[in-house]
């Protein structure tokens, strides 16, 4: 019988006052029902939030350190659960095994880095201008914080997000991705088990409008945390600047390799594979683009579609299988739609661009790995995110070609460059508007602890993960401790 999973509200596990529910199934396997999960409304989130506000105070006059000691109890915990969670999770979008254990991993290595800004968390102290006065800025909580996360990294973004939120003092509800709540109510039931107090979390699932949407326009939520397409990232900016609330989007990516003339090739083609076939292309930092010099074009080309061809498609739980599955069906028609159009623009398929049709891949949401060459920087599959196994080949005739056409792009994510020329090198860190710049390596693969996000149409300027998450999850308090005994004023005492 398929189970029936329910909100988290207040430290309870509860049905939805709409009394329905909305079904989760294998993307591999379109037989296979993942589960049945509370269709929310906005009757819900309001519960969540008052629950969120109610905790507030409590969670915020825990001491940060002990704060801390709870989150590295999750962090236990999700080591020890990794790999049921990184099954359930396969299960549940599709990405094969290896990359659903690293979505773990993520969490895992986020988990006990932020946890121990429990105990840091620094501020700055400053000289006063005045005699017998001391000056400092301490990290404050916002107050509630509302997630809204996507189903491509159903565990590690999630992750990005309450981990600094909770360990800086906020409480938080989490919206997670219609496509993806059982992880998110697996990564739950981890909060509760390491003994964060009632309240202090609360998740409710259902879709963006009945359940995301409530959470922008509600007043007692103070941060709005995004992450998912441009398109839903600028509904949520302009309700939050309407309502006069903080927000942080994290949003989509159309980024690009280049590859020089003096590139190692063999490495490049695993690079450009792991970025632009890795998750089914379904990444934000996927590699969407190649820009091939000239003079490597031919050797280049040849080697990726060889490559390409050979790669295995179907369940991700199968352990010889490279690509799994899209999403859903209306994922595999973007993509097909995607694939006419480039054909109408003049690009060349070199291999894929078809729903495959082997043995058990009827069953789910499969498409081909494709290569695309004679690509011009302005055709749609050049510019738009298809997110999807579609790599578009465009080729350059100098380094100064391929940055210009590496910009040209609503996005900023993720770039990378294969040369072995260590001036090229430093030469597109500092030219590439990207948030993240890759040396000999794919568009894919950050680490924790750095900053995570992207320019122009990727993000609002924040940075996740790193230090850099706590900007986003705390305001500063500029504190004056005048212990003179008497009234002194800055700028006119002197
Ligand atoms: P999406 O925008 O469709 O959905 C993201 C979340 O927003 C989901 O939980 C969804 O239910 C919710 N939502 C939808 N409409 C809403 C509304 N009107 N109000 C409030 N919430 C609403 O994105 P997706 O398809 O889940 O994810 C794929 C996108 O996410 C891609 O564009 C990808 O590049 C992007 N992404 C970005 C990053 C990053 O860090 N930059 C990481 C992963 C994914």
């Amino acid at each position: 019988m398929t189970r029936t999973y329910k909100n988290y509200i207040n430290g309870k596990w509860v049905r939805s006052r709409t009394g329905e529910c909305f079904e989760n199934i294998n993307p591999a396997n379109t037989g296979d029902v993942i589960g049945r999960f509370q269709k929310s409304d906005r009757e819900d989130v309001e519960q969540a939030i008052a629950s969120a506000f109610n905790a507030r105070k409590q969670w915020r006059d825990t001491p940060a350190p002990r704060r801390g000691e709870i989150l590295f109890r999750v962090a236990e915990l999700l080591v020890k659960e990794k790999e049921s969670l990184a099954r359930d999770m396969t299960r549940e979008m599709g990405k094969i095994l290896a990359e659903t254990r690293g979505d773990v991993q993520e969490a895992i290595d986020l988990t006990y880095y932020t946890a121990g800004e429990g105990r840091r968390m620094a501020g700055d102290t400053v000289p006063s201008e005045l005699d017998k006065k001391f000056c400092m800025s301490v990290r404050m909580p916002l107050g509630v914080v509302g997630c809204i996360t996507p189903w491509n990294f159903p565990l590690a973004i999630p992750s990005w997000k309450l981990i600094p939120a909770l360990v800086t003092g906020n409480t938080v509800v989490i919206k997670p991705a219609t496509a993806t709540p059982l992880t998110v109510v697996n990564f739950i039931k981890i909060f509760e088990k390491a003994g964060l107090p009632p309240g202090v979390l609360n998740m409710v699932t259902g879709f963006g409008s009945d359940v995301g949407w409530p959470m922008v326009e509600h007043p007692k939520v103070n941060l709005v945390s995004f992450t998912g397409s441009f398109d839903t990232g600028s509904q949520i900016a302009a309700g939050c600047a309407s309502h006069m609330k903080q927000f942080s989007l994290e949003m989509g990516g159309k980024n690009a390799i280049i590859v020089m003339d003096d590139a190692d090739l063999e490495l490049t083609v695993e690079g450009i594979l792991f970025g632009a076939f890795g998750t089914t292309g379904q990444r934000c930092t996927a590699c969407s683009r190649v820009i091939v010099h000239h003079k490597v074009q031919k050797k280049l080309t040849a080697l990726l579609v060889k490559r390409a061809k050979a790669l295995r498609l179907g369940d991700g739980l199968n352990s010889k299988v490279d690509v799994g599955p899209l999403i859903n069906e209306e994922a595999q028609k973007k993509v097909e739609l995607y694939i006419k159009i480039g054909k109408k623009e003049g690009a060349k398929l070199l291999c894929g661009g078809g729903v495959p049709k082997g043995r058990g891949l009827g069953k789910g949401f499969f498409f081909e790995p494709t290569v695309f060459t004679d690509v011009s920087p302005h055709m749609r599959i050049a510019q738009e995110e298809i997110f999807g196994p579609v790599v578009s080949l465009i080729t350059c005739r100098s380094f100064d070609q391929a940055i210009e056409i590496v910009n040209d792009s609503r996005y900023g994510l993720s770039s990378a460059i294969y040369t072995r020329d260590v001036n090229k090198a430093f030469q597109a860190i500092q030219e590439l508007d990207t948030g993240i710049t890759y040396i000999n390596a794919s568009t894919i693969g950050a680490e924790i602890q750095l900053p995570f996000g992207g320019t122009k149409g990727t993000g609002n300027g924040h940075r996740e993960a790193g230090t850099t998450a706590l900007e986003i999850f705390t305001e500063w308090k500029s504190v004056y401790v005048d212990y003179s005994g008497k009234l002194q004023k800055a700028q006119i005492d002197t």
